[in-house]
């Protein structure tokens, strides 16, 4: 039976009054399974005016008690993680174990929000000058709002809402309208595990929500993650609006290999970073650059690993590679792959031939172009499936003058085994997030997830002590008892003591 979704506002989940519904369809079947609902600017008033509401009460709750909350909601993520995994799967279309580690990634910030005692600390200064000592203390902003993207149902809304509401805030999330259920039960159990009412709210839609939660006066802040030109106006919108903003955006990730590499293990990075989640992964490799004569071997080794991957429904025991989100994104996605055949590259595999490619469900099988140059769309753009391209250079720092010529900033890895070579490649590199034999350096919670260029737009990144300062405002206090007999004199310039 087809589902209509509720939002879940002031601690429950309450059928929608929108007018329009959006359907969706597994993306391993494409069977219809849901609708949700598009909320309009009602909805978004009535979202925050119930986030606004629960602000005091929840910024007054001692920071212990909250995050005795957060461990609690720790515990039953933990026991629940194999049913989110499997809606992940169901929805979104990934294999099961990188669900499972999708959802691994978002209890980990939870983990982290949990040291809000010891993240909110300010700092003093004891005697600025006589008798007077100086101290910052962090204190939450408000409503928060988050914004996120289909392609991590879970992980990525809890880069954001445990952090906010450890430091105080309260919050409403609007995810993927394509994946919006598993975002539900992160809120029923936020629920159980003690969050009162009105903390952590959920509504649904479209650019029309998100555009009316942006320009509501009662929200504080904007964390968003999505595609690059969203990204861009989201960031400029909610600017103009005066709201604090952090906008992750696309990417084109490189991973360099030089002739020295681990051939096998350059094989094994290379699958999971660029076949994984069937290439829509925002870290995902979709661009190898071989250095020297490396290239033939490892063009060939790809190819043969490649054939091999097992395409299949996520929840198929041994199924390496889902299907695409939506049939739509299968079609943009086949459609690169022709661009790029016309655009003159190789074309060493090609997923639409591939036998998982013409039954139902939106798969593509792997596919390789060697060849490709940097002017081809096929290099250019945030293509988002399981689409490699090769690009062939001379040396090390031909491929460091590649990896920063591209706009986007957001992950590179390099596999060497020559420790200087990876040290000049990762102080060299303009990119925010760099593997050395590793594939996807997707960091952990308490570091910041670090895109740069046109891969992020703002100043404090999401999670690690940027996720604290990002959720906090500072404020400085300068404080001056009379009871020592230190009081100086009647002072009438701006200099203390
Ligand atoms: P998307 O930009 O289509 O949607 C992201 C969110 O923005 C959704 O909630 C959507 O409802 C909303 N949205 C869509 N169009 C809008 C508009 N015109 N105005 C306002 N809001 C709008 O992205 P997607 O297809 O869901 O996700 C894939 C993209 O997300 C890729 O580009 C990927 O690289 C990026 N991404 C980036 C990161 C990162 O950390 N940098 C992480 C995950 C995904």
């Amino acid at each position: 039976m087809t589902e209509t979704l509720p939002l879940f506002l002031d601690g429950k989940p309450e059928p929608s009054a929108a007018a329009e519904f959006l359907e969706l369809k597994a993306p391993a079947t494409g069977k219809l399974y849901a609708r949700v609902p598009l909320c309009e600017r009602e909805e978004v008033d009535r979202a925050v005016r119930v986030a606004q509401a629960a602000f005091p009460s929840w910024r007054d709750t001692p920071v212990l008690e909250r995050a005795r909350v957060l461990f609690r909601y720790r515990q039953m993520l933990e026991a629940e993680a194999d049913g989110l995994a499997r809606l992940i799967v169901h929805d979104h279309g990934k294999v099961l174990s990188d669900a499972r580690g999708e959802v691994q990634r978002g209890i980990e910030v939870v983990e982290f929000a949990c040291g809000m005692p010891t993240l909110m600390q300010g700092s003093t200064v004891e005697d600025v000058a006589r008798g007077i000592d100086c101290r910052t203390i962090r204190q939450p902003l408000g409503v928060c709002v988050g914004i996120t993207p289909f392609n991590f149902p879970a992980m990525v809304p809890m880069w954001m809402y445990p952090v906010a509401v450890a430091a105080g805030n309260t919050f409403v999330l609007k995810p993927s309208e394509r994946v919006p259920r598993t975002a539900l039960r992160l809120a029923e159990l936020f629920k159980e595990a003690g969050l009162p009412d009105g903390v952590f709210n959920i509504l649904h839609g479209d650019r029309r929500t998100v555009d009316a939660l942006i320009e509501h006066p009662g929200t504080r802040a904007v964390s968003f993650v999505g595609s690059e030109p969203v990204a861009r106006a989201v960031y400029r919108k909610a600017g103009e609006q005066g709201k604090r903003v952090q906008a992750l955006s696309g990417a084109k990730n490189h991973l360099v290999v030089l002739p020295d590499c681990d051939m096998d293990k350059t094989i094994d990075g290379i699958m999971g970073g660029g076949y994984g989640s069937a290439g829509e992964r925002c870290m995902a490799v979709s661009v190898i650059v071989a250095v020297g004569e490396v290239a033939d071997p490892l063009v060939q080794r790809i190819r043969q690993a490649a054939e091999a991957l097992q395409v299949g429904e996520g929840t198929q025991p041994g199924s390496e590679m889902g299907p695409l989100i939506t049939a739509e994104h299968k079609r943009r996605v086949t459609g690169y792959i022709g661009t790029g055949e016309r655009e003159g590259a190789q074309l060493t595999l090609d997923g639409r031939s591939h036998p998982a490619a013409g039954g139902p469900g939106n798969f593509v099988g792997p596919t390789l172009f060697d060849h490709v140059q940097p002017d081809m769309a096929i290099y250019r753009d945030e293509i988002f499936g399981p689409v490699l391209s090769v690009v062939r250079v001379n040396t090390l720092d031909d491929a460091i003058a590649l990896v920063n010529a591209n706009t986007y900033g957001n992950g590179t890895a390099i596999f060497t085994n020559d420790g200087g070579a990876a040290r000049t490649f990762q102080n060299q590199v303009s990119v925010g997030m760099v593997g050395v034999n590793v594939s996807v350096p997707v960091p952990l919670a308490f570091f910041p997830f670090s895109g740069w260029k046109g891969s992020f737009f703002g100043d404090l990144h999401v999670h690690g002590r940027d996720g604290v300062n990002f959720y906090t405002e500072t404020k400085v206090v300068t404080a001056r008892w009379f009871g020592d007999g230190s009081a100086a004199a009647r002072n009438m310039t701006i200099r203390l003591g």
